[in-house]
């Protein structure tokens, strides 16, 4: 565990049981150079403490890069619930949660993310101040699935020449929150999809909504298609499913796609456009904190908009320096958490961010 902290150049990481509501839940801190850490709370089933773990230090640095990039006062933070088996009152278990981050006096804000909802925000927002996502605030999913969709029609516009969807094809792997409303805006931007859930029922209503194709999940991958979009879970991008890409160009909302980061290089030697997964998805992000902010809607969504703009930067200069996109987003986190963190009298110098996993 020290050693994967030390490769991610995690910060701390907090751990808090509580046998009255089942609650056993993981808090990383990745980094505070910018700012209170700030990333959502997965709620799932984890095989295993190690695997929990290891999820929680992960995304924890993603977030830091992710807020890093899009320019917000925050480092990065993620919180991990192990979901218990059997009965188990969700309310009780929040509240418990919400307490566990008041201790940590605003080091971490936490948010929705896989498997938690807006009513699990509400009851922590009953023991901290220290959420966002609540009944308020409301679910990033629609916001970060518009960012993915402004970053696939600038890849699209780069890669293809093409300054419209219609008729581009889009592989899309989960039909969760954000891949749902994500194919809802590609259909409507003429877009053909195909698309796959573990849960047939989301396709389904994916083929029902939006004329999609139901593909099978191992056989997503090899579809001939011109976007390869991940919003599943992470690890997705690795030597296996890299060999079996027919895509120009890989987009999507998933966290951590890449199961290492020479996968970015893979497929830049495949020739193969991948969008950073922490730059594509900032837009939840970004709806987080600038809503915990109290900013207008109005500058919310046109911080989103710029996802586009920022990716056409990336991809140009990967081009002109031969390098992968991720490699050279990497190393433009590091530097802002780096030379921001100084600015702002905590360099956390015992804390250098260390090269190693993306995310
Ligand atoms: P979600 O839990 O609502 O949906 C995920 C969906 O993906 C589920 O329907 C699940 O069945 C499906 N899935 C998982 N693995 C799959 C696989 N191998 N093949 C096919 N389907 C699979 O989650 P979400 O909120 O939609 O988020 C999706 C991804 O985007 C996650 O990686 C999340 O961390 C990331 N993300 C989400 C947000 C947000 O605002 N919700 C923001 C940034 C990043």
């Amino acid at each position: 565990m020290f050693e994967q902290m030390e490769i991610s150049g995690l910060a701390d990481l907090h751990f808090a049981a509580d046998p009255a509501t089942g609650l056993r839940a993981i808090i990383a801190i990745h980094s505070t150079a910018l700012g209170p850490a700030i990333g959502g709370c997965r709620f799932l089933h984890y095989a295993s403490d190690d695997a929990a773990i290891t999820d929680a230090i992960r995304l924890a640095k993603g977030m830091s890069y992710k807020a890093a990039l899009a320019g917000l006062p925050h480092g990065g933070g993620k919180a991990v619930i192990m979901r218990p088996h059997g009965h188990f009152d969700r309310t009780a278990l929040m509240a418990s949660f919400g307490r566990f981050i008041d201790n940590l006096d605003g080091r971490y804000i936490t948010a929705m993310d896989s498997g938690s909802q807006v009513e699990d925000m509400d009851a922590i927002a009953t023991r901290t101040q220290w959420v966002s996502c609540t009944s308020r605030t409301g679910n990033p999913s629609p916001t970060t699935a518009l960012g993915v969709f402004e970053g696939i029609c600038a890849a699209v516009r780069y890669r293809l020449g093409r300054h419209a969807l219609d008729g581009v094809r889009v592989a899309l792997q989960g039909l969760g929150h954000v891949g749902f409303e994500l194919a809802r805006l590609l259909h409507q931007a003429g877009a053909m999809l195909w698309v796959c859930d573990l849960d047939p029922k989301r396709s389904a209503s994916a083929v029902q909504a939006f004329g999609a194709r139901q593909v099978a999940t191992d056989e997503i991958y090899r579809i001939p298609v011109d976007v390869f979009s991940p919003c599943g879970l992470g690890a997705i991008l690795n030597d296996d499913s890299i060999a079996q890409l027919q895509c120009s160009i890989v987009a999507g909302s998933a966290n951590n796609q890449l199961a290492e980061e020479r996968h970015g290089a893979m497929l830049h030697q495949r020739g193969i456009l991948y969008a950073p997964d922490y730059l594509i998805n900032a837009g939840g992000l970004i709806f987080v904190a600038l809503n915990h902010a109290r900013a207008p809607a109005r500058d919310i969504t046109e911080k989103v908009r710029g996802i586009g703009t920022e990716l056409l930067a990336l991809f140009k200069q990967a081009d002109t320096l031969d390098q992968p996109a991720s490699q050279l987003a990497n190393a433009r986190a590091q530097a802002i958490i780096e030379r921001d963190g100084h600015r702002n009298g905590n360099p956390e110098p015992h804390r250098r961010l260390a090269g190693g996993h993306q995310a």
